[in-house]
């Protein structure tokens, strides 16, 4: 569903990708690994449109999408939840769902009461798979940390894409958080592709079909993880920067 060839990115001096090749199938959940500043959320932003990469193409489904606008990706099936969140803490949980749905069907749905009732039963079935029923109501700004992130995903899920794109999205969690969030993704599988950037390698390990790991900018392996595992210079990078 995704294929990116030769990605470069350039800042000043610094390359901060360094001809990336890497290939997301659909349905499948992809985990990005790899030390601090290797290029990790340079890569998600190419992706998501963030960022013009400096040289290479980036192509989802079957379409090349190297120079679209995020919303163009967007309106295209593409989701995505950052590091930095994207929640209005003043609304409430139901009208962030809302909100997000906006992001590929355009502002005007919201105005026209038939689609309106289509996008409500949206919002409720993003929110009852993610839990957050019993919080529709309520303020954003009242939600935990974890749920404000599971609050994110929910959102990201709520336009029903078909790659999702999710940069640490357990970062700040507890040890029982993370278990709970690879249980929310779990029903994805399948039917949207995940691009998982983590530092959290049991929790990679545990919901991941394929790796990929970059050093320096640059595609250390890719493979399945027992691939991965095994691969001595993916070790290496491991033990020299830790
Ligand atoms: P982390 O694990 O810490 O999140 P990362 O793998 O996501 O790291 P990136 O954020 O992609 O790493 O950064 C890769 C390199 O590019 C780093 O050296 C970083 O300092 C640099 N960099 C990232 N964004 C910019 C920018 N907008 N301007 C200049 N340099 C940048
Ligand atoms: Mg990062």
């Amino acid at each position: 569903i995704l294929e990116i060839r030769g990605v470069h990115k350039v800042f000043g001096a610094l390359k901060a990708l360094d001809g990336v090749d890497m290939q997301v199938r659909s349905g499948e959940f992809h985990g990005l690994i790899g030390p601090n500043g290797s290029g990790k959320s340079t890569l998600m932003k190419a992706i998501a449109g963030e960022h013009l990469p400096t040289s290479g193409t980036v192509t989802f489904k079957g379409g090349d999408i190297t120079r679209a606008t995020p919303s163009e990706r967007s309106r295209a099936g593409m989701s995505i939840k950052f590091q930095i969140t994207s929640v209005l803490p003043g609304l409430t949980v139901y009208d962030n769902v809302l909100l997000a749905t906006q992001a590929r069907e355009g502002i005007g749905s919201l105005l026209r009461s038939s689609s309106r009732r289509r996008l409500h039963g949206k919002v409720w079935a993003a929110l009852e798979q993610f839990r957050m029923l019993h919080r529709a109501d309520d303020v954003a700004s009242s939600l935990s940390h974890g749920e404000q992130q599971w609050l994110e995903i929910a959102m990201a899920m709520a336009t029903g894409p078909d790659l999702l794109l999710l940069d640490e999205p357990t970062a700040g969690m507890s040890i029982e958080e993370r278990r709970i969030t690879g249980e929310l993704l779990e029903p994805i599988r399948g039917r949207c592709a995940v691009v998982i950037v983590e530092h959290d390698l049991d929790f990679i390990r545990e919901i991941c079909d394929v790796l990929t790991v970059l050093d320096q900018g640059a595609v250390l392996n890719s493979g399945t993880i027992e691939t991965i595992q095994n691969c001595e210079k993916v070790r290496q990078v491991y033990v020299r920067r830790t």
